[in-house]
């Protein structure tokens, strides 16, 4: 995170805020400096102090000059809050604006947002028109900025389709053959799951009552055909933006960065159903933090928060990317490894668990501790076939990881040590 305030009391603070959070801040005192260090270490978001003015302006826009920043996250900073600054700031591409003073938490959720933001997760869009040619010109237009396009030629299979396919927005033709862009648009909008994926529609310029119709079935927004490439580009990117960020702050827990539980029953529920089709193996484990409740009743329940997010920033850096991670409540967490039998998922685990048994932790008036979890594995098929199943099985033998000792990781129903 590239802070850039002339004030060093800020800028002393957001490194204190920043440390708290486990980020690397550089806070430096000029654009200067700060153009010198992005060219050549990794920046993954700026905060600008809007009081520079077209000093601060200027640096935004050089720095998103620079190869590979072209879409950093911004931040500015600003005592005052009135329109013309916002205006400014918003011009020069900031996300976000930080009122002064800075607060922990809405420092804590403009960090999230903005590192949200950057993410290279890979978004998919799905098109759905008759005419191939139109279909290889979007994606001619969206794939160069790493965003995927699967493509279809009619919305007969629609319900399949969006279900292999589980795009984060849906480009539609009004006119296509058997089901119509708006019949397509109101049977996306009645499924739950597909309920709030942004939908483009595509109509002939001009066409008024149409684009109405589609707006009354449930359309975000609609484009114009002939396409303007930029045009596309840029609606499609601000509605994944969004949906990106609706997505950080309803699908994650704050605290430890890791699915929340509602967001890793749904992933499981796919995740589960996939390797079903598909006749894999599917792994999960419930880990629970050990004697958490002596850590909190030691050192407070700040120092204990932060044991938790170190974890989960810990579960989230290990595995595999395809490997689920979610908060299941409290100190217990759910990971779920597909195509991984319990075997191999055991010794990762244990790897891990390893690792962060020698995490050293202080509490605030310096005392070292250290943490341990204990852990229990199912799989699909041999546990069941059910998320409810993989669940109870896993729980059964964290429960008897914890009656054999704790700090172990338990596979089979037969204690192991
Ligand atoms: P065991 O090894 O048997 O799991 O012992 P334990 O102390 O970890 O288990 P117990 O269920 O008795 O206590 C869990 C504690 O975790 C109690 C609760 O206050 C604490 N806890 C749950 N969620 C949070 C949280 O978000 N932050 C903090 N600081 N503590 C939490
Ligand atoms: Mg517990
Ligand atoms: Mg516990």
């Amino acid at each position: 995170m590239l802070v850039v305030d002339p004030d060093v009391r800020i800028r002393e603070q957001l490194e204190q805020l920043g440390h708290e959070r486990l980020l690397v801040v550089i806070a430096v005192a000029t654009p200067a400096e700060a153009l010198a260090f992005a060219r050549t270490g990794r920046v993954d978001a700026a905060i600008i102090d809007g009081a520079l003015g077209a000093a601060a302006l200027a640096f935004a826009h050089d720095l998103r000059a620079i190869r590979g920043l072209e879409r950093v996250p911004m931040a500015f900073l600003s005592d005052r809050g009135e329109v013309e600054s916002r205006v400014a700031a918003a011009h020069a591409g900031a996300a976000l604006f930080l009122p002064k003073p800075v607060e922990a938490y809405g420092f804590g959720a403009a960090i999230e947002q903005m590192l949200a933001l950057g993410r290279e997760e890979s978004m998919r869009v799905l098109v759905v028109d008759d005419d191939p040619e139109f279909a290889a010109c979007v994606a001619a237009v969206l794939e160069p900025h790493g965003i995927a396009v699967r493509t279809a030629l009619d919305a007969t299979h629609l319900i399949e389709l969006l279900a292999e396919v589980q795009p984060d927005l849906v480009l539609l033709d009004a006119m296509l053959p058997q089901v119509s862009g708006w019949d397509a648009i109101r049977i996306m909008r009645a499924m739950p799951e597909w309920r709030d994926v942004p939908i483009l529609f595509l109509t002939a310029r001009g066409d008024l009552e149409s684009r109405i119709a589609a707006f009354d079935a449930g359309a975000d927004d609609y484009l114009a055909k002939p396409l303007v490439p930029e045009e596309l580009l840029s609606r499609v990117r601000v509605r994944l933006d969004r949906r990106r960020l609706l997505r950080e702050t309803t699908e994650r827990d704050p605290l430890t960065r890791c699915m929340s539980r509602g967001a890793l029953l749904d992933a499981l529920a796919s995740r589960l159903s996939e390797a079903r089709r598909h006749s894999r193996t599917l792994s999960l484990a419930m880990l629970d933090v050990d004697r958490f409740k002596r850590v909190n009743d030691a050192y407070g329940h700040v120092v204990g928060d932060h044991v938790l997010m170190r974890l989960g920033r810990f579960l989230t850096a290990r595995f595999r990317l395809e490997d689920l991670r979610g908060r299941w409540g409290g100190e217990e967490f759910v990971i779920a490894f597909p195509n991984e039998p319990a075997e191999t998922a055991a010794v990762v685990l244990s790897r891990v668990l390893e690792e962060f048994g020698d995490l050293p932790f202080h509490s605030e008036r310096g005392e070292l501790f250290f943490v341990s979890f204990s852990a229990g594995i199912s799989s699909f098929p041999a546990d069941g076939s059910t998320v409810d199943a993989l669940i109870r099985a896993a729980d059964r033998r964290l429960y008897s990881a914890k009656h054999s000792g704790r700090a172990h990781v338990v596979v089979g129903d037969a204690v192991a040590s």
